[in-house]
């Protein structure tokens, strides 16, 4: 049928189409021809175009209220829009509460969004005040591959101008640069948005441009699922690691170490150390062998592994050694040596295999080593423990002949989730990187790529758990399995990842010898399962709130005397429990009970142990738990059991 998308979708909820497989406005004429989906404001496409037509009310607004203001770009991100302005006063706060009345103005006017076609020289002139507007027209086509958000404004085909028109008027009243598609109104933005803060932001991301400040903002289909957002934000950032770092003294990055570079504390410590120990045990159980080896190699290696040539921005620069020079006249006598701090562990565990002759008695072979990396990301980028300079893999690399592999696959992927629950986290996605049809991508033959991404994806059917097929996504030598887990929040985050790769035994030439004789090539399969431990241990940190189950709690009882008279009592009751293992700090400040009572919850600590005259008389103690709850006259031993039971079972309380 010709005509429109309003003639071929009347559901209201329908704010765009894909036609032949691109985003459409509603007003696009169709020939009839056309394979026509619709788009609804809830999809993902459809929430992206919500907020982008809300970026340009917001640029609107804010050329109403300054008409110097001048436009950088304004995306869709997630959960909302942005957009840059230069603007020579500062923006505020208060200046945000002017710009959204503005906006819900041109929100309530509905204003249509009118796309017109035009050359690059008519744009340019329309564009004359608008000088980064102007950039972009030059960069059309290769800003199409930019990993910025300027792919909005243009793209690889033609230019288009996009004009906001007064319903009743007819008349445009705004227009912006822009590829489209958007909402056929500006009324369809409903109430379901709000601006949220306001940043700096170099012209195109580069230090070298203008800074520009970006207006942040958030829309959604509905005032209550705006609501909803800002709860999970506000809950966020109560859970906030760095926050909840400072606030229970767990970890700190001192500026005199250096940027993106962690301390931890003793009661940080002792989680991590907890961590670390219990995830040790269970590698050994599971027949994995512990390795150690340096933080830093010679270029060499990393020349050998290809690291040098495809990861050298991810690395530090290199430390020169050994140099030597004559003293008189100050000539180098001995070249010297460049250095690497490593990036990844891969290579120093192919060099203990290649340490002997392997024979395939002895694969599959696993080391495993808790490898401290050094990434260098952009100071700009660092944040908590999340983004990093240096940190911890709790990396492993399995050596294993090409019959061996997918029941190691299947082995690792079983292992890593049950260690995951361990720690207490239960929902869990898996993710197929495979390879797609663009051949000059991908190394290997048809048939290594077929059995090792089959073999792949028969364990994760097997698993049980949802699974999303990436194509495109593997490495350039092997299929990969990611592990994303759910926290408290429903946020999603990447964990473990079992990646094949044949192609660093190949560089390294590893071999083993066959049952036949043979020399043959094995394959290796990296795998770290918390990923990285710094970042881990922040996720817990946020899933839990900072309230972990009792085994990781740095202390796991506090002792409160209802009187100082009660003090030796309790510390034999202490005794008791630090004979069973068990973390017990006995509060003997001055401070008055309630107020004792209040720092240990504070603390998120898990038990609170009390004891008065009526507990010392029957040789019990009372519990107080986390949610306030209690339970008096429990005998002593029966508590120590009931604690340690709780450390045992990896129980929450
Ligand atoms: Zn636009
Ligand atoms: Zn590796």
């Amino acid at each position: 049928m010709a005509g429109t998308g309003f003639d071929l979708f009347s559901d209201r909820s329908v704010v765009a189409m894909r036609v032949d497989g691109e985003l459409k406005d509603l007003a696009t004429t169709l020939t009839g021809t056309e394979q026509v989906e619709p788009i609804t404001i809830d999809s993902e496409d459809g929430l992206a175009i919500l907020r982008h037509s809300a970026a340009h009310v917001l640029a609107q607004a804010v050329q109403r209220i300054n008409p110097e203001a001048r436009l950088g770009i304004g995306p869709p991100i997630q959960d909302g829009f942005y957009y840059d302005f230069q603007i020579d006063e500062p923006l505020t706060p208060e200046t945000l509460k002017a710009i959204s009345k503005e906006m819900e103005r041109i929100q309530r006017a509905g204003q249509r969004f009118v796309r017109r076609v035009v050359s690059d020289d008519e744009a340019r002139a329309e564009l004359a005040d608008e000088p980064f507007k102007l950039e972009l027209i030059g960069l059309k086509g290769k800003a199409a591959q930019g990993r910025d958000g300027e792919s909005v404004e243009v793209g690889a085909g033609e230019l288009t101008m996009y004009d906001n028109v007064d319903p009743t008027t007819g008349e445009t009243v705004w227009t912006d640069l822009c590829r489209g598609p958007h909402l056929p109104s500006t009324r369809m933005i409903g109430n379901g948005w709000a601006l949220e803060r306001i940043a700096g932001a170099y012209w195109r991301g580069d230090q070298r441009n203008p800074q520009l400040q970006r207006v942040y903002g958030t829309a959604w289909p509905s005032k209550d699922e705006l609501r909803a957002h800002q709860t999970r934000l506000a809950e966020a950032a109560k859970r906030d690691h760095r926050k909840l770092g400072r606030e229970l003294d767990l970890f700190s990055f001192p500026e005199e170490i250096g940027s993106g570079l962690s301390v931890w504390h003793p009661r940080g410590g002792i989680i991590r150390h907890e961590m670390e120990s219990h995830a040790r045990a269970r590698h050994l159980a599971a027949g994995y062998s512990v390795v150690y080896t340096p933080h830093i190699s010679k270029a060499d290696l990393f020349a050998t592994s290809g690291h040098l040539a495809t990861y050298a921005e991810g690395m530090w620069p290199p430390l020169h050694m050994d140099e030597e020079r004559d003293a008189i006249t100050g000539e180098v006598t001995k070249p010297g040596v460049d250095y690497y701090l490593k990036p990844m562990n891969c290579p120093m565990h192919i060099l203990i295999y290649q340490e002997r002759q392997r024979s395939y008695r002895d694969l599959p072979l696993r080391l495993s080593e808790n490898g401290t990396v050094y990434r260098n990301e952009l100071s700009g980028a660092l944040h908590g423990l999340t983004r990093v300079r240096g940190f911890t893999q709790d990396d492993a690399h399995l050596f294993v002949t090409p019959e061996q592999l997918e029941d190691e696959v299947a082995k690792v992927i079983e292992f890593v989730l049950s260690l995951l629950r361990d720690f207490g986290l239960s929902d869990f996605e898996l993710e197929l990187s495979m390879k797609d049809d663009e051949k000059a991508k991908w190394i290997g033959s048809d048939e290594y790529w077929e059995s090792s991404t089959n073999a792949l994806r028969r364990v994760a059917l097997a698993s049980g758990l949802g699974l999303t097929e990436v194509p495109g996504e593997a490495a350039f030598y092997g299929p990969k399995i990611d592990l994303k887990t759910k926290d408290a929040l429903g946020r999603t985050w990447q964990l473990s990842t079992v990646q094949v790769d044949p192609n660093l035994p190949e560089r390294f030439g590893l071999e083993y010898t066959a049952a036949d004789g043979s020399k043959q090539r094995p394959i290796m399969i990296h795998r770290a399962l918390m990923g990285s431990i710094e970042r881990f241990f922040a996720i817990l940190l946020e899933h839990y709130a900072g309230a972990f189950p009792v085994w990781l709690a740095p202390v796991q009882v506090v002792g409160v005397p209802v009187a100082d008279h009660h003090v030796p009592y309790l510390e034999r009751v202490f005794q008791e429990l630090e004979r069973a293992g068990i973390r017990a700090e006995l509060d003997t400040s001055g401070e008055r009970m309630q107020k004792k009572i209040r720092n240990a919850s504070l603390a998120k600590v898990p038990y609170v142990l009390i004891a008065g005259d009526a507990d010392e008389a029957a040789g019990t103690v009372s519990f107080r738990l986390r949610d306030g709850s209690q339970d008096n006259g429990v005998p002593i031993a029966e508590a120590v059991a009931r604690i340690r039971t709780a450390i045992d079972r990896k129980s929450q309380v």
